[in-house]
């Protein structure tokens, strides 16, 4: 993968054998409140393997809050989720009933954060292989290998030696992404992976993004790129207030918005 590579193919919105892809991730009447305030009001959401959901809304809408709950990094108080098919025991509080359950399906997803989130004090290769030698328990000489494929991949094949601090925000980005691509998660969930960027290192990750979207990687993108979000995304969802006031593909949601709330939205981001 290079930065000069074609642009990827845009990915049909409805492709043939959409019927038959297994459920990669489907979340139902989830619902979070931090003390009394209700973030998710309700949400549900289902993604089929190689599908990339775009998920927009407002600032304080709670699509942070629903990609961390989705990857165990917050509690939700109620609802269901289940991804690879595997349902999430909870408590009747939201929390979950097994821990080894999560530790299992937490290395089947992977996130990639705003802020990046490297280990600052490792250089990148030791970020790339930390996961699959200490969690995978993956043989330290064969998730080497791999992490010099994936740094690769990312166009920083002659980065692995470096560390974070070392390197602009675009490159970090990139290594957090190989970080991610190194348990091969079944979904990624990104949430606004470029909002923390200067301008002008936008476009390298988006870059990288694209081609894992075109190779049919699962990915739920919480962005505020929505030129991007409609290039890349088969579905699109957009939350207002911790629930889901509209979705659609992007043709529809973009182009042919039916809630006024989207509208005022789209027209205030464009
Ligand atoms: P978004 O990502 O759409 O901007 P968030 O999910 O980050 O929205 O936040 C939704 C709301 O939840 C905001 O009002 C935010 O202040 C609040 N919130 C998020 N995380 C916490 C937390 N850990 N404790 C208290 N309030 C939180
Ligand atoms: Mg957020």
């Amino acid at each position: 993968l290079s930065t000069a590579s074609a642009p990827a193919q845009a990915r049909a919105e409805t492709p043939v054998e959409h019927h038959t892809q297994a459920e990669a991730i489907r979340v139902s009447d989830l619902h979070k409140s931090f003390g009394s305030l209700e973030v998710l009001k309700g949400v549900s959401l289902t993604a089929k393997q190689g599908d990339v959901v775009a998920i927009i809304g407002g600032s304080g809408s709670g699509k942070s809050t629903m990609l961390r709950c989705i990857n165990f990094l917050e509690t939700p108080n109620s609802g269901e989720i289940v991804i690879a098919g595997e349902t999430v025991a909870m408590r009747p509080d939201g929390s979950p009933a097994d821990r080894r359950q999560i530790e299992r399906i937490r290395t089947r997803l992977a996130m990639v954060f705003q802020q990046f989130n490297l280990w600052t004090h490792r250089t990148l290769l030791e970020n790339v292989i930390e996961v699959p030698v200490h969690v995978l328990k993956m043989p330290r000489s064969e998730a080497i290998h791999r992490a010099h494929e994936l740094l690769a991949r990312v166009g920083l094949g002659d980065k692995a030696d470096a560390f974070p601090a070392f390197l602009s925000g675009g490159q970090q980005q990139r290594a957090a992404i190989a970080r991610a691509l190194a348990v091969d998660p079944n979904v990624m969930l990104f949430d606004e992976p470029t909002s923390a960027l200067d301008p002008e290192l936008v476009g390298e990750v988006l870059t990288v993004i694209r081609d894992l979207a075109a190779e049919g990687r699962t990915m739920l993108l919480v962005t505020h790129e929505m030129k991007f979000a409609r290039e890349v995304a088969n579905h699109v969802v957009y939350l207002f207030e911790g629930r889901i006031e509209e979705q659609g593909p992007p043709s529809e949601v973009f182009g042919n918005p039916k809630s006024e709330r989207l509208k005022q939205f789209l027209s205030s981001v464009a």
